[in-house]
């Protein structure tokens, strides 16, 4: 068994969930985002842990590759008439979810028992933990001045340059004891394919997080959200341009820097390897696009090969 823990967003960073879970010979933890989090209607929304207990469950809408399959839209129906704000969709059974962990939150439930006990109840069997119970929040400045991430991405549909970003309540977040002991005590630390910006620096900038993983005995490989400069889907790469970052594969690592052992990119960005093993990460190429279950566990099992042959060599 190889103990595999996963940092990891919503869409992109569940499709390598499930390549992993697919694997019979890995033991998966995952590590989730909660810095999208947001109240929509008194519930308290978590979209990327979210995605991912529906994606791990099976109750995925595949098309989407978010929300529930099967959903109708009669509760989101009669808050418009009511005259709220609707823009972001929110089905019928998903609104069953969002009362769940909001009435256990307003109990005082940890948000990490919660999730942990919401993934029980859907059969899933990877741990997923969050990285924080405290309260992490993305902001996103346009040039209209600051949105929350969900009007950014949802209301906005990302069309809005974004010139700065913040995750309110960062500095004083503690990482949970969960993902302390998941970072301790993996044999393998992934970075998924997530959008770097609002998925994966809203783990890694939790105090403790990024200490957590130099220390760790496990080596980190990441995989790449973006493939020949471009996302398979999202903002990631417009992001990264009005930032000031390269938009591809070289970008990516370059913005992991150091956290990285090894980087998987696609075999389009072969032209990139060069400039990637300069910045002293070791590259790899593999077919890195994730359209079904079997490019999803073949990822993962490339992904897994990297470590084992990375393992092989330091002991001989
Ligand atoms: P979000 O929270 O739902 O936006 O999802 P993530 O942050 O986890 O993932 C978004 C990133 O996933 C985007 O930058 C996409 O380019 C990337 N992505 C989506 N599908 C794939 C895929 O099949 N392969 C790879 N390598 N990246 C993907
Ligand atoms: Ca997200």
């Amino acid at each position: 068994m190889t103990r595999v823990t996963l940092l990891a967003g919503g869409v992109g960073g569940a499709k390598m969930a499930e390549g992993f879970a697919a694997l019979p010979d890995v033991d998966l933890t995952i590590i989730g985002n909660v810095a999208d989090d947001e109240e929509f209607h008194g519930l308290w929304v978590s979209p990327d842990i979210d995605t991912m207990l529906y994606t791990l469950s099976g109750r995925i809408n595949r098309e989407q590759g978010w929300g529930l399959a099967d959903e109708g839209r009669r509760a989101l129906d009669m808050l418009t008439d009511l005259g709220e704000d609707t823009w972001m969709f929110l089905g019928d059974r998903d609104f069953g979810l969002h009362i769940y962990r909001t009435q256990r939150l307003k109990r005082g439930d940890r948000p990490s028992d919660v999730t942990a006990d919401i993934a029980r109840h859907f059969g899933i069997t990877a741990r997923l933990l969050l990285p924080t119970d405290d309260r992490v929040q993305t902001r996103v400045r346009t040039l209209d001045g600051w949105l929350t991430f969900q009007e950014y991405f949802v209301r906005e549909r990302c069309a809005p340059d974004v010139l700065e970003l913040r995750h309110d309540g960062i500095n004083n977040a503690r990482m949970t004891g969960e993902a302390a002991e998941a970072i301790a005590g993996a044999d393998l630390i992934v970075i998924a394919p997530s959008n770097p910006l609002v998925s994966i620096r809203p783990i890694l900038d939790i105090p403790g997080i990024r200490p957590a993983l130099q220390a760790a005995q496990a080596p980190v490989i990441g995989v790449s959200p973006l493939i020949a400069g471009k996302v398979v889907k999202g903002p990631a790469d417009k992001m990264m341009t009005t930032l000031g970052l390269r938009a591809d594969a070289l970008g990516v690592a370059e913005f992991y820097g150091n956290l990285l052992d090894h980087f998987v990119i696609d075999t389009a960005d072969g032209t990139l390897a060069a400039q990637i093993a300069a910045l002293g990460i070791a590259p790899h190429m593999a077919d890195i696009l994730m359209p079904d279950a079997t490019a999803k566990a073949r990822l993962a099992q490339d992904v897994l090969a990297v470590f084992q042959a990375a393992q092989a060599e330091s002991a001989a």
